[in-house]
């Protein structure tokens, strides 16, 4: 089987989580079914995304709401963006200097969209929307983020910050080298253990409570 090698963030998640699910969307190329839970969070992100639209600064998280309100579907999300403009505030008011920064790292065969980047006191952060605290992946996701931008930009990334808009919490990490390092390790990882079941022809299933959400579950059940 022909595969590219190329990899994002959301491919190494997907394949460590379930390799199974990661056959089903690369190598068949199942077409994913709704899944609402999914959809919301992607939803979010954008309303997050375009409320820095024309504004420089905000004054105060009263004011992040009021533009919030302006979504279609505010009362669906009223919580998290309640949250978001409470943490914004504590975080900064600042427009991000960029908002799902793309970066193809040709070097390391990797894809990657970054919600925000900031700089704050002439640090940058890479930063990161998470509808939960339970999402177990944040500091993989920052880090690979961090050394991606390093290789791309040419200048140290050390910091990381999580907003978690169910949680009302903010997180703010020290990106270590060695965080950086093991992120790419990972990757590699990753891309050598898909190679070597491409040739087995061997994807096993992992169940767990992610089958919940999994769009490929009814096609998973099936087979
Ligand atoms: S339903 Fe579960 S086991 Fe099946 S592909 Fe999805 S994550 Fe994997």
């Amino acid at each position: 089987m022909v595969w590219s090698g190329w990899l994002s963030k959301s491919q190494i998640i997907q394949f460590l989580t379930c390799p199974y699910s990661w056959y089903l969307a690369k190598i068949r190329k199942v077409k994913q079914k709704y899944v609402e839970a999914l959809e919301n969070g992607k939803e979010v992100h954008k309303a997050l995304e375009n409320v820095y639209i024309g504004k420089e600064q905000f004054e105060s998280k009263y004011e992040i709401l009021e533009e919030l309100k302006k979504h279609k579907r505010f009362y669906a999300f009223k919580e998290q963006f309640e949250n978001f403009s409470d943490l914004a505030s504590q975080y900064t008011l600042k427009r991000p200097l960029f908002r799902e920064y793309k970066i193809i790292d040709k070097n390391n065969k990797m894809r990657a969209i970054i919600d925000r980047i900031d700089r704050i006191e002439n640090e940058l952060y890479v930063v990161e929307y998470k509808w939960s605290s339970q999402w177990p992946w944040t500091h993989f996701e920052l880090s690979l983020y961090a050394s991606l931008l390093e290789n791309k930009w040419h200048t140290p990334i050390r910091k990381g910050t999580v907003f978690y808009l169910t949680d009302n919490t903010i997180e703010m990490i020290e990106i270590t080298n060695t965080m950086k390092n093991d992120a790419i390790k990972t990757t590699n990882n990753v891309r050598n253990e898909i190679y070597k079941k491409l040739k087995d022809d061997k994807f096993e299933k992992r169940t767990g409570v992610w089958c919940e959400n999994c769009p490929y579950k009814e096609v998973c059940l099936r087979q």
